[in-house]
């Protein structure tokens, strides 16, 4: 960057003060947005805020748009697939022919259904706000908000054009939205997704994978008095599997594999003859990736050559490890200078859990993905945010769309 460059950006970012003004509005809007409940499969709420998120974009937006996702294919718990409908995705979009183009995503939907107990926000003290989607990622979605907003403020924002995509699904793995993840990220420079920062507001660097798979054993049934011996055991025989496939967890690096649901069975006088084990993958390295599920497949397969059972095995490794690369370490120099400027330290962390971040970058779009606010216990009834940090967060995503206004020819050329 120039000298000239950096005064101008010094002038710039000046006038991102204007959010100092917008902490109440920006609260109000995370209480607005969580008291509505929004479950990935809630379609009626996720329109209810949809409608509210159009309404807030539609200002500072070219276009404003509700597309139709992809149905999720799902494995009933009597191990059949189903489709079922997603809710809308919303983009929306700015300039965006401008040469240089950033990407800004998150999700709109919690992990709480409407039957969860957890359905409002209430208030711990004058910093803590508790609410079902507070940091994830209803607080990232008003962080997001309000910086393009601040953005829109200043000249720099000419130089740059964006698209804002929020999902519906991103708690069951965006089974709908990963098809436009692979197709859009091409378009764009870079992405910045505002996932909560992690509880002591480090941002993460690198991300493990993930994946859930859903494994279904069909037996015989018989009588389990009369004719016990004829039977062919399921529940006995994903049982066993499932003890199998936990002792791979420790083989493959840091690589887990977690059973987390065993479904089958019924009464106790019949021999059952269906049995399913849902787990979830989580890899460590694209290696691990390969040779853990190949492994799992091999030892699942191994049944169907058994007498009297049949396996099938559905599910991938939908979310790549997210293994920082030069585009992304760039990214790290380039978000540690804006908080310099914020006032803010930036710590990193890495981290198992996955985001759409994996996504896109397994697409090709380097990006950070945690820029959201500082909160913690998510997916608890004890989900909160951290208030006090909705304006520096914004004021560091604001900077770093306004620094790519600057450079010419991207803050990535020299990749
Ligand atoms: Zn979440």
């Amino acid at each position: 960057m120039s000298t000239k460059d950096l005064s101008a950006w010094n002038a710039e970012f000046e006038a991102l003060d204007w959010l100092e003004s917008q902490a109440g509005e920006m609260i109000s809007l995370v209480e607005r947005l969580c008291d509505l409940n929004s479950g990935s499969t809630n379609l009626v709420g996720l329109e209810r805020v949809a409608d509210i998120l159009m309404d807030e974009f539609s200002g500072i937006s070219d276009t404003v748009e509700k597309l139709e996702l992809d149905r999720w294919n799902r494995v009933d718990d009597s191990g059949n697939q189903t489709e079922v409908k997603l809710g809308h995705a919303l983009r929306f979009q700015h300039q965006i022919k401008a040469k240089r183009k950033i990407w800004l995503g998150i999700h709109y939907d919690t992990v709480y259904g409407p039957a969860h107990p957890f359905q409002r926000c209430h208030w711990v003290d004058d910093q803590i706000l508790r609410g079902p989607g507070v940091a994830d990622a209803k607080g990232g979605i008003v962080v997001l908000l309000f910086a393009l907003r601040a953005v829109t403020r200043c000249l720099l924002s000419n130089e740059v054009g964006w698209e804002v995509f929020l999902n519906p699904d991103e708690e069951l793995g965006s089974p709908g939205a990963s098809s436009y993840f692979r197709r859009c990220a091409a378009n764009f420079d870079f992405g910045m997704l505002f996932e909560p920062a992690l509880l002591d507001g480090s941002l993460a660097f690198q991300r493990k994978g993930s994946g859930d798979f859903s494994i279904v054993v069909r037996g015989k049934s018989a009588h389990a008095g009369r004719d016990f011996h004829a039977g062919r055991n399921a529940m006995v025989r994903i049982s066993k599997l499932a003890a199998k496939l936990d002792e791979l967890n420790g083989k493959f690096g840091d690589s887990t594999l977690n059973i987390g649901q065993i479904l089958g069975g019924g009464p106790t006088n019949v021999v059952p003859d269906f049995g399913m084990a849902r787990l979830n993958v989580r890899v460590d390295c694209p290696d691990h990736q390969e040779s853990l599920v190949a492994t799992m497949r091999q030892i699942a397969k191994e049944i169907n050559g058994e007498d009297g059972f049949s396996c099938e095995i559905f599910g991938e490794i939908n979310a790549p490890p997210k293994v920082p690369d030069f585009a992304i370490g760039q990214m790290r120099q380039w978000v540690e200078r804006v908080g310099c400027f914020a006032g803010e330290k930036i710590t990193w962390a890495n981290t198992g859990g996955v985001c759409d971040g994996n996504k896109l970058f397994a697409a090709g779009l380097p990006n950070l993905d945690t820029l959201g606010p500082k909160g913690g216990e998510i997916h608890s009834s004890r989900e909160f945010l951290d208030v006090t940090s909705l304006v520096p967060r914004a004021k560091l995503a604001a900077g770093m769309m306004l620094v790519h206004g600057l450079s010419p020819d991207g803050l990535l050329a020299s990749t």
